[in-house]
């Protein structure tokens, strides 16, 4: 028998979705967007706690549903953010289901059920994403993103909350695991790799001179326990980042590295 997880934290009351009959879908029937809560649980341990990750590709689709847009940036070979996000995430989840993580997981006493917020070219709403993390009582959720602008700017950034957030120490924490993650595996292929740090959205000037508040980062839509950053990959319209993550010959070597630097850094969060 598992032993079910315990509740050091602070869980909020569970409310599936309206039209979901009370499954843990990601998508609610208004965006009629049917989840693909893909993964599953990945390790056998009897006597271990699950813990839940969720991976949150962004965007997807061809329109914006709920705030989420349908793509925002192009790489300078023209390949969409919203591919390579569904792309890193399906690689971050096959390197959680990894022997190698599974293994280090159970040296930390658990079983790890992995889900993901999409599986195919489909967009989520913001709230929905959060939603679904909440819904599933998940441990960490990481929003996967690639930034743009510009062919000279490039740079790594993990994003946390700081709006009404509840565990924002934590949150960093967690972040600078995966801004660690990722940094570590691009410095492996390229010394180009740059720091841009962990920000706070709200610290952050939006084009409208407005603090940035990212709804998918909210305790209102995550609930109070699970512990959230966003992470802005690379600048995809930087045509070396382009050479590196896609086109180059060691892309799909780096694309590994980089899932498998955030794979290790959420087991490292989890507790
Ligand atoms: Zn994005």
């Amino acid at each position: 028998m598992c032993t079910p997880k315990s509740d050091q934290r602070v869980r909020e009351p569970q409310q599936p979705a309206p039209g979901t009959g009370g499954q843990n879908n990601v998508a609610g029937a208004a965006e009629n967007m049917p989840p693909e809560n893909a993964g599953g649980t990945v390790s056998q341990c009897p006597t271990c706690p699950d813990r839940v990750v969720v991976i949150d590709p962004g965007h997807g689709g061809t329109a914006t549903v709920g705030g989420s847009s349908p793509n925002n940036a192009t790489s300078s070979s023209g390949i969409l953010e919203k591919k390579m996000t569904l792309e890193l995430a399906r690689l971050v989840r096959s390197s959680l289901q990894s022997a190698e993580m599974v293994a280090a997981a159970k040296r930390k006493g658990f079983s790890l059920k992995v889900l993901m917020t999409r599986d195919s070219d489909v967009n989520v709403g913001i709230s929905t994403r959060a939603n679904f993390a909440k819904n599933n009582r998940a441990d960490l959720f990481l929003s996967i993103h690639y930034n743009g602008g510009g062919r000279a700017t490039r740079g790594t950034e993990t994003i946390i909350g700081g709006w009404d957030n509840a565990n924002m120490s934590q949150d960093r924490m967690f972040a600078q695991r995966i801004q660690n993650g990722v940094l570590n595996a691009i410095k492996k292929f390229d010394s180009g790799a740059t720091s841009r740090g962990v920000k706070v959205d709200k610290d952050i000037i939006n084009a409208k001179g407005k603090p940035l508040s990212l709804g998918i980062l909210k305790d209102a839509h995550l609930g109070k326990a699970v512990r959230s950053c966003l992470v802005e990959v690379e600048f995809i319209s930087h045509p070396k980042v382009d050479a590196l993550l896609n086109t180059g010959g060691n892309a799909a070597a780096v694309r590994a590295e980089i899932a498998k630097g955030l794979a290790a850094a959420m087991i490292d969060d989890l507790r």
